[in-house]
């Protein structure tokens, strides 16, 4: 606990980052066990692409997926850091360094510009740098142009500078796995040589269930507890 937390904590009582009730710690213990109960047990990894994989911490349902809209569409923001913290804890990912670079797939500008902030940023967490940049914006095919869907979904992010040999890529929820793909495939593109991205929820999708050993099913709910 940092210095003079006790002392914050009397002044500006925590809160649940779940429920928002006043509570010692990131969650109180009810939806600490709500989310317990849905974590997916090692993330469930896909591989997505050679050299890219991704993992989730929750299935897009539940507490997981409320405390994620809440924070992406409602503005409660207070609660980033407690989920960032999880989506590290629950997957066991190693902190930057030692040749390990983090980063985030950045939300399209709009989104940005109307939450006042990039909510994969915030997952990301400190020590994450920024390496992504959508090229032609995560826009929609709308508005794109056509030159644009004709290189694909590598060529919906620049690389700016060069990425350290394994990534941890950040985003809030993976659905078909599309964008975590190419945000992959970019990066290797530009030197990584493993990309492993992170997500917070992982949505069930049909175009998911292809193989049913990376599908995150009932079957496959942990009851760990982190
Ligand atoms: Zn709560």
């Amino acid at each position: 606990m940092r210095p003079g937390g006790a002392l914050l904590d009397l002044l500006i009582p925590h809160r649940c980052a779940g429920c928002t009730v006043p509570c010692h710690g990131a969650w109180c213990p009810r939806c600490a066990d709500r989310l317990a109960a849905l974590a997916l047990v090692d993330g469930a990894p896909v591989e997505l692409a050679e050299g890219v994989r991704a993992v989730g911490a929750y299935p897009h349902e539940g507490l997981a997926r409320d405390v994620l809209l809440a924070a992406k569409l409602r503005g409660r923001h207070a609660a980033l850091p407690a989920m960032a913290a999880l989506l590290r804890q629950r997957l066991r990912l190693p902190p930057p360094g030692d040749g390990l670079g983090w980063t985030w797939i950045p939300s399209g500008s709009r989104s940005r510009r109307r939450r006042g902030l990039d909510v994969p940023e915030r997952l990301a967490g400190p020590g994450a740098v920024r390496l992504l940049a959508g090229s032609a914006g995560r826009l929609g095919q709308t508005g794109r142009h056509a030159q644009d869907r004709r290189r694909g979904a590598r060529g919906r992010f620049r690389v700016l500078g060069r990425p350290e040999p394994a990534i941890v890529c950040v985003d809030d929820v993976r659905t078909t796995g599309s964008t975590a793909r190419s945000a992959g495939l970019a990066l290797r593109e530009a030197g990584a040589e493993r990309v492993l991205v992170a997500t917070f929820t992982v949505r069930a999708d049909p175009a998911d269930q292809a193989d049913p050993a990376d599908q995150a099913d009932a079957a496959g709910l942990a009851r760990r507890t982190w």
